[in-house]
């Protein structure tokens, strides 16, 4: 008899396998990344159809395999159907299943956080009503996700003397955070951070999804899209594999 288990699970990518069926991956919050096969979903009157596409959580029925596990049942958990209303939302919310995929793994000891995180974020992006709105979701998970993960940033202290950082400073990839202005080197590449933006960083990393600060009233694009440019930044220069998606969100 072959063993079955149930897990919530997030669409991430899928690949067509012959002509019926998918291959699709998951993140899940009990397992981690799982890999999956998923029988007679590429027929539009099959049960699975719609259950896999991209960005949707499921809770799922699923028989070991060998080398693959195979879906046998999925009811979805939510589908996030608003993010389809923009392509704002889809590249936003592509930036941010590419980033668990790539740092994902199996049976990672985060799941169950990375997991909700990966939900949390999907569902603030798809109920957002602004460009802004979805611009600071996605600034949220990149500083939190990079905690989880043990690449948690350090914007208070300078990251080379310990400092309380008090005036302009500098982000810094190889450190993971800010160095203060004595270490700067004049005419030396690199992002120049105002104290306000580290407030607003230090804002973002202590708040969840659902709890509203003065930024999500004040913040405009214009600020934000620089400040999820540098996280971004940060999150490919960590990560084990490279991104594909934010090829095109550089536009
Ligand atoms: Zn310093």
């Amino acid at each position: 008899m072959k063993q079955k288990y149930k897990t919530n699970a997030i669409n991430l990518k899928s690949y067509d396998f012959g002509e019926a069926d998918r291959i699709v991956l998951m993140y899940s919050q009990q397992k981690g990344l799982i890999k999956c096969m998923a029988k007679g979903s590429k027929k539009i009157n099959c049960k699975l159809c719609g259950r896999m596409d991209m960005f949707v959580a499921n809770n799922l029925m699923l028989n070991k395999g060998k080398s693959m596990d195979t879906v046998c049942q999925a009811e979805i958990v939510n589908s996030f159907f608003r993010i389809r209303e923009s392509t704002e939302k889809i590249f936003y919310s592509m930036y941010c299943a590419e980033t668990v995929k790539n740092f994902g793994q199996e049976n990672d000891e985060e799941s169950e956080d990375i997991y909700n995180l990966l939900y949390g974020v999907l569902s603030r992006i798809s109920e957002s009503g602004s460009e802004a709105e979805i611009i600071l979701a996605a600034i949220r998970f990149q500083l939190k996700i990079m905690k989880i993960l043990g690449y948690g940033l350090e914007f208070k202290l300078c990251n080379i003397c310990q400092k309380e950082i008090s005036s302009y400073s500098k982000f810094s990839l190889e450190f993971g955070g800010l160095i203060c202005e004595g270490h700067i080197i004049p005419g030396e590449k690199g992002y120049r951070i105002h104290p306000k933006i580290k407030e607003f960083f230090m804002a973002m990393q202590e708040t969840d999804f659902n709890n509203k600060t003065d930024y999500d009233k004040l913040a405009n694009i214009t600020v934000l899209k620089p400040c999820f440019e540098l996280l971004k930044s940060y999150t490919e220069h960590c990560s084990p594999k490279r991104y594909n998606s934010t090829k095109v969100l550089a536009i």
